[in-house]
């Protein structure tokens, strides 16, 4: 794969429609800043191609539900403190919403309906029956103790009980959020209910532990997922799995995993930055040491005079040296996995990054001015609404389970992701060739192209 050479301008970036008739239309934030501004760009773009009706335009660039909400909760010293949460519900003419609940100091409304809307395409490019949400709290899960995270889960879950439901809109774990904080939230939805809805209100929400319900191989999915996209893609670019260098920006759920199933795959991850540092080893960092090392300590910062690493092989070496951001970003790889929050790959460190080909593992991770200086060096960008679909498919396999009373084992629930992985790689690569476009245009029509035929169906009411 190489960037693309069409005749006509199809970089989402350069296109980036400021004067879209859609944005004065409907009133948007002016800021290009603006995360929301810039995901309904990115859509619309997209749409431009495919010729989309100016009905299912405008119906996608604004959600259909936005709810925000302020509780208070009792912290650990007595003190009541109130926070605020959201709920948006972006589209469901797929089937219910579907998205996660992000807990973090940042969440704000522009953002979660980002967030909502790109879960509504990455559920229709994965062709999953489900449409898009997003939600949050904002807050910092790291000051909480175990008991007032816990609090807040519930009492957040109480204040939108009549808004969520296990065939209308149903959460899952994001940044900042576990399994543990699901049954809590799945425990509280099951006890504002009665009768059979109380019996089977756990189905409200996905990426559950185990024990209640839970999938299978849902934990590492987004990791995996991201994997099973790389299989398919890195062909064309002549990288091979076996002994590829990699680095990854962000070591939490979907990094670490994502890492160590390369890593078993016989990849070097040669670098590793979160926030709490830097590190690096040529020979290959151990990852998982690395993941049990995060659990202890919160971070990748100080791995390096942890000393847990005694591994060594061909694509791991005992051990690793701390570095800073810039030479994290310069170090040289064959692919660059940004698995942190959104934004973070703008310009500046788009001029640093060295690597054939960036695996968006994260939602959003780049600017479109990021995005532009990726691909003006001739770097592959595979999207994310692609890559990082597998956590809300095994979310589906999870939901389904619940529904019908069975239990897939492990092996079903990873080849069931990989086939849906596969498809939707290869929908992005056959819009790809159709409109000639970068690859992240080709995900978005795949996706608008599949809601596109919804509406043409089913038309809008009345
Ligand atoms: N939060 C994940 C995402 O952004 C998973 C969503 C889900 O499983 O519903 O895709």
């Amino acid at each position: 794969m190489s960037t693309s050479t069409a005749t006509k301008d199809t970089n989402v970036s350069n296109l980036l429609p400021d004067n879209n008739a859609v944005f004065d239309e409907l009133d948007f934030p002016r800021d290009p800043d603006n995360l929301y501004r810039q995901t309904v760009g990115q859509m619309l773009v997209a749409s431009e191609l495919i010729e989309l009706p100016h009905r299912v335009k405008i119906i996608l660039a604004q959600p259909k539900n936005e709810i925000m909400v302020h509780f208070p909760v009792r912290m650990d010293d007595g003190h009541y403190k109130l926070f605020k949460g959201y709920r948006v519900q972006h589209n469901n003419s797929l089937g219910p919403y579907k998205g996660g609940l992000r807990f973090h100091p940042d969440v704000n409304l522009d953002d979660v309906k980002s967030l909502a809307l790109l879960m509504s395409m990455k559920c229709s490019l994965s062709r999953l029956p489900l449409g898009g949400g997003k939600g949050g709290v904002k807050c910092n899960p790291r000051e909480l103790s175990t008991g007032e995270l816990q609090r807040v889960a519930r009492r957040f879950t109480s204040a939108i009980t009549n808004e969520i439901g296990p065939d209308y809109d149903i959460p899952a774990p994001d940044v900042g959020t576990t399994a543990q904080v699901m049954a809590w939230i799945a425990d509280t939805y099951q006890m504002s209910q009665s009768g059979a809805n109380q019996a089977d209100g756990r189905r409200v929400v996905t990426g559950k532990p185990i024990e209640i319900g839970g999938s299978l191989g849902r934990e590492k999915a987004t990791g995996q997922g991201v994997v099973d996209v790389l299989v398919e893609m890195l062909p064309e670019e002549g990288i091979p799995i076996e002994g590829m260098k990699v680095s990854v920006l962000g070591f939490g759920n979907v990094g670490s995993w994502a890492s160590r199933i390369l890593q078993g795959m016989g990849a070097k991850v040669v670098a590793v930055m979160d926030h709490t540092g830097a590190i690096s080893n040529e020979g290959g960092l151990d990852c998982h040491a690395l993941a049990q090392y995060c659990v202890e300590n919160g971070g990748v910062g100080g791995f390096e005079k942890a000393n847990t690493s005694t591994a060594s092989g061909n694509n791991v070496a005992a051990g690793a040296t701390a570095i800073t951001e810039s030479e994290f970003y310069t170090t040289p790889v064959d692919v660059f996995i940004p698995a942190a929050l959104e934004q973070m790959i703008k310009e500046e460190q788009a001029a640093l990054i060295n690597c054939k080909v960036v695996a968006e593992a994260a939602n959003a991770p780049c600017t479109p001015a990021g995005d532009r200086a990726l691909m003006e060096k001739g770097i592959e960008v595979l999207p994310a609404i692609l890559c990082n679909s597998g956590g809300v498919t095994v979310s589906y396999f999870e939901w389904v389970q619940n529904k019908s009373n069975v239990f897939w084992d492990e092996e079903t629930v990873d080849r069931e992701l990989n086939k849906h992985m596969i498809m939707a790689a290869r929908r992005t690569k056959l819009a790809r060739q159709h409109y000639d476009c970068d690859m992240r245009t080709a995900a978005f029509i795949a996706s608008l192209e599949h809601i596109g035929k919804t509406y043409a169906v089913r038309g809008i009411f009345p």
